[in-house]
């Protein structure tokens, strides 16, 4: 059993001076001191493989030498930032890298410091450039925690308490096992999905509408996959009258979904604007949205981030950048999660309480319900989180109801690493007739 005792005081100082509504995993909170490779230690001594990379943010694990001595080699020149009123080498070389990879032609980007600011950048831009402030957003999707950003997130946990004064109309997208789409072939879905679109423009909303914001994979959501393509179908209609497209990269970019290098590309579509955040600058905090010229210098004099694309941080970012493509850890990306999606699938096939296992790369899910049907089962996915760290394994947590444990470790993983992790989570996820896994 973990020792609990070790982190008392600081979890009482810490429950005494930070607001209560501010989640930490398990019951007995860990503190994490020390890591390497894709394993942490905590403050008791325990080591454990994290299948979640922080959340994300470590996209190649831990202490990676590259990315220890950019940062390093940055703050020995005594600037750890000044302003980005000055030229910045490093923000300028990595804005450089990025726009080439975006994908989007002649693009343009900004550097900001978390996936929420990002959001909010990319829909000042849209409802600028279209002089709207009418937004399109998707059920179920999360886009972080600031007025615009949670105003289009699509899950009550999250957003109820926006007052943003963004317009928003509500899309349904993705769900596979529940609610209007449910079971349907990808051409019925991506069809259902396309006539509920031209039925919200027909009828929820009036007069122009900027832009739609959505996540390739839903990642708060609970890693939930809309069908290939869904995205190019809904754009043709989007075309016709000139509303943009959002593509929110802070979960699916940088290769974690293995086929591609942005998540957006699984549907043979490019978007106007994209965000980025999460593991880009390894831990540190470094975010953006990169997009096309016209839309993102539509905006006269409104943007300025002091710390947006400081050098230390872009530092990492493109030691990061660098390491990714050298290593080249999106077919690792695709390998390691084929092996650990195929290992789950069949591993826990005859499980009545796993409604599905689903995942693209290293974004993977696994769905716990009530036996035999799709009714969630978020206090099961409680005790699966618990069994994998008593046994060394640090896994996520999410979806609509909290009952899919999200799998999202750095994309460095290796083979042997998976093997160990998926026999914890075949293990932790085992039906036990006495009510938990
Ligand atoms: N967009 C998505 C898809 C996210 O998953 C998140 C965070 O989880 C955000 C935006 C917000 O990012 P941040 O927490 O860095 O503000």
């Amino acid at each position: 059993m973990p020792d609990a005792s070790v982190n008392n005081d600081l979890l009482a100082r810490h429950r005494a001076v930070l607001p209560s509504w501010m989640p930490l995993y398990y019951h007995d909170p860990i503190e994490l001191v020390a890591g390497s490779g894709r394993r942490v230690t905590d403050a008791a001594g325990r080591t454990y493989l994290d299948f979640f990379g922080g959340v994300l943010t470590n996209m190649l694990g831990y202490d990676v030498a590259e990315v220890r001595e950019a940062v390093e080699r940055q703050l020995r020149t005594g600037i750890v930032h000044t302003s980005t009123l000055y030229l910045i080498r490093q923000q300028v070389e990595l804005a450089e890298k990025i726009a080439a990879r975006s994908g989007i032609r002649d693009a343009r980007v900004f550097f900001t410091n978390s996936g929420s600011e990002a959001n909010e950048a990319a829909l000042l831009f849209a409802t600028n450039t279209r002089r709207s402030n009418q937004v399109l957003a998707v059920r179920n999707g999360y886009h972080g925690r600031t007025f615009g950003a949670m105003a289009v997130t699509g899950t009550r946990s999250w957003s109820a308490s926006s007052l943003s004064p963004l317009q928003v109309a509500w899309l349904h997208f993705g769900d596979r096992l529940r609610g209007a789409y449910a079971g349907l072939p990808d051409a019925d879905h991506i069809e259902a999905a396309v006539a509920d679109l031209r039925e919200v423009l027909a009828t929820q909303v009036g007069g122009d509408v900027a832009a739609l914001i959505a996540e390739p994979i839903q990642g708060v959501g609970g890693f939930v996959i809309p069908p290939d393509g869904l995205f190019a179908a809904v754009r043709e209609v989007l075309d016709e009258t000139g509303i943009l497209f959002i593509s929110d990269e802070v979960q699916t970019g940088w290769g974690r979904t293995g086929t591609h290098f942005w998540g957006y590309q699984a549907h043979g579509v490019v978007p106007d604007l994209l965000t980025f955040a999460k593991g880009v600058g390894n831990g540190l905090a470094l975010a953006g949205v990169v997009g096309r010229a016209e839309v993102m210098e539509g905006v006269p004099g409104i943007s300025f981030s002091t710390f947006g694309g400081n050098p230390v941080a872009a530092a990492a970012g493109n030691a990061v950048f660098d390491y990714l493509s050298r290593h080249d850890l999106q077919a690792n990306a695709e390998r390691v999660g084929s092996l650990l999606l195929d290992g789950l699938r069949s591993g826990l096939r005859d499980q009545p309480h796993v409604a599905e296992v689903r995942g693209r790369g290293l974004m993977i899910g696994v769905e716990l319900v009530r036996p035999g049907g799709t009714v969630p089962d978020p206090a099961a996915a409680g005790v699966a989180l618990e069994a994998c760290r008593r046994d060394g394994l640090l896994v996520g947590r999410g979806g609509l109801y909290g009952n899919v444990l999200r799998i999202g470790p750095p994309l460095t993983l290796t083979e042997a690493e998976a093997r160990e992790g998926l026999a914890i989570l075949l293990d932790a996820c085992r039906y036990r007739s006495d009510g938990g896994t």
